[in-house]
């Protein structure tokens, strides 16, 4: 892969991340030959989001930056929610991040392996086939101090275990009629050491293995066999899976196979949104929002169609590092990095959201001025464009009042304000309809300030922009705003549902006038409006007939009201 994955500057000011550290270390001792290899492993049941993003970062990143290897794994041990829809976005969504993996595996072409390893638990004596159900089960739990009550069947006989895992995977018995534990340890202060359940019946048709199995194996039974088959020497996962290390390591000890070494960080948790999968999932089905890769949604896709750049998620992952404990970043960081990133690239283009219309009386009629426009101020090979001037032109509705309040410098009656690359005008009369809205204005310009230059050193503070009347193109613009109105959206009171905290206001659509050069423009590309903020063509648009999401406003009106 490219340079993609290399240590930042700012990761190098900043020192080794604690997992690197462990790394690092992994590597001075020789252990596993000095080799590196992560994976990330997602499961397909669901569309990837911004906390996936720091994960897909974190896994390949490190691959990188170690010489090392990176693997995709599906982690597609459950059938009932799992489907090939999501294997398909999830492949696009890394690769759109920019990353490569070295190779695809999915943990279901590992079920006859792990089938017969717990054959081989059951003839170690360290598995037991349980008729319990799993109310059962949960009533014999115990408490972290009073140890579980043991199964019945705990001490069923090797053969008979055999025999029944064996007719498990027959088919002979109904979904949750039996399971197969781990025989560990009930006194455990650690649940999950008290006799895990490895494999349940489910007759699920899976979306790759279809009906062959219905025993399918828990994550805890999968997750590590499959990292060690694999060859993976860091296992990076999210904090909640610190608790389920011991039994992680203990299958491993137990078969006597290659140890990786799982190593956990705190999940990216963002403001103002939930992250959780199954509340996705709700959204999108309920319709609250129109997609998965709605706008609005904290997911990679929807993030994609909002007008978030690779790039602008990568530098957000880094400047978000890698902490040790659960943390709540600001939506507000993701949205400065799409600006910094935007404000480099984004060409800049004038276009009205709430147009007022404007006539030149002193310019003539019929005349088409070309004027000359900057594309980026940031980036001088991105060139200039031509921009066409004419009698009638449309501002910004918020940049006229009648009754100016002090240090307003925009456009009042009487007052000179300069169009964007064009001429200085000054409003004389104000037309109003019979509910006396303003409806149109009437101004004069100043033909010696074409370029918007004053030709006599007088002072004009305020720069508007505008579209010409003629040459506008009209463009469906999406207005969004953050999908939650409180910060933590899953903090709400029992029996309360968090969708009480839904933003009514997250999507506003308006009728744009812009200029002629967004005519035909291509899905994807992000552009600054002028004073406006920066918005990127959807894929809804037709030919002459653009459709822009708003990506970010210029400038961050959230944490100010705070
Ligand atoms: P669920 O368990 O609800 O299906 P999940 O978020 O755990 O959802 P996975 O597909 O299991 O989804 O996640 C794939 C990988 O991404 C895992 O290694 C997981 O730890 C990591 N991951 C998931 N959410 C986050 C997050 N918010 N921050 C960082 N890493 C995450
Ligand atoms: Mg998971």
């Amino acid at each position: 892969m490219s340079a993609l994955n290399q240590l930042s500057v700012e990761e190098q000011k900043q020192g080794l991340n604690f997992i690197h550290a462990v790394i690092e270390e992994d590597i001075r001792n020789g252990k596993n030959g000095g080799r590196v290899q992560t994976r990330f492993p997602p499961e397909p049941n669901g569309y990837l989001h911004i906390g996936h993003a720091k994960s897909i970062c974190l896994n390949f990143g490190t691959a990188r930056k170690y010489g090392g290897k990176c693997n995709l794994r599906f982690d597609d041990t459950n059938p009932v929610k799992e489907d090939t829809e999501y294997v398909d976005a999830i492949r696009e969504d890394i690769n759109w991040l920019g990353f490569r993996w070295d190779a695809e595996y999915y943990a279901s072409d590992y079920f006859e392996r792990f089938y017969q390893w717990a054959v081989e638990l059951i003839e170690k004596g360290k598995a037991y086939v349980c008729d319990l159900s799993q109310e059962e089960m949960s009533r014999d739990r115990g408490t972290p101090q009073k140890p579980a009550t043991p199964s019945p069947y705990r001490n069923r006989t090797v053969a008979e275990n055999l025999d029944l895992f064996e007719r498990m995977r027959k088919g002979e018995f109904r979904d949750g009629e039996k399971t197969l534990r781990a025989k560990i340890d009930l006194a455990s202060p650690n649940m999950h050491m008290r006799d895990p359940v490895m494999y349940r019946i489910l007759h699920a048709e899976h979306h790759r293995t279809g009906n062959k199995w219905c025993i399918y194996p828990m994550y805890d039974y999968a997750h590590g066999q499959s990292d060690s088959i694999e060859g993976v020497t860091h296992s990076i996962c999210t904090l909640e899976f610190e608790v389920h290390r011991p039994l992680y390591d203990w299958f491993i000890r137990a078969l006597e196979i290659h140890a990786p070494q799982q190593i956990e960080f705190a999940r990216l948790n963002l403001d103002y949104t939930v992250m959780s999968k199954r509340k996705l999932l709700e959204l999108v089905k309920n319709k609250y929002v129109s997609g998965w890769d709605d706008p609005r949604m904290p997911t990679i896709c929807g993030l994609r169609r909002r007008g978030y750049t690779p790039e602008s998620i990568r530098n957000f992952a880094e400047k978000v590092g890698v902490a040790k404990r659960d943390n709540i970043i600001e939506l507000s960081l993701l949205e400065f990095c799409i600006r910094e990133d935007l404000n480099k690239k984004a060409a800049r283009v004038l276009g009205v959201l709430h147009p007022l219309k404007v006539i030149i009386t002193n310019f003539p009629e019929g005349k088409t001025d070309m004027l000359d426009a900057i594309n980026n101020p940031e980036d001088e090979t991105m060139g200039t464009r031509k921009l066409p001037f004419s009698r009638e032109i449309y501002i910004e509705r918020d940049d006229f009042t009648e009754n100016p309040p002090k240090k307003y410098f925009r456009l009042s009656p009487g007052a000179e304000v300069r169009l964007r690359y064009a001429y200085l005008i000054t409003c004389n009369e104000v037309v109003k309809n019979d509910d006396g809205e303003v409806t149109e204005l009437h101004c004069t310009c100043d033909l010696a300030s074409r370029g918007g230059q004053s030709p006599d050193g007088r002072k004009v503070k305020g720069t508007i922009h505008w579209v010409s009347a003629q040459h506008a193109i009209p463009a469906e613009v999406r207005l969004y705003d953050r999908l939650f109105t409180v910060e933590n959206p899953d903090d709400v009171p029992d029996g309360v549902d968090y969708k009480i905290n839904l933003n009514p206001d997250s999507l506003k659509t308006a009728t744009a006038l812009v200029e002629p050069c967004l005519k035909d423009v291509k899905a994807g590309t992000g552009y600054q409006f002028e004073r406006l903020g920066y918005f990127c063509v959807d894929p809804d648009s037709a030919a002459g007939k653009p459709v822009f999401n708003r990506t970010v406003t210029l400038k961050d009106s959230w944490t100010k009201q705070k």
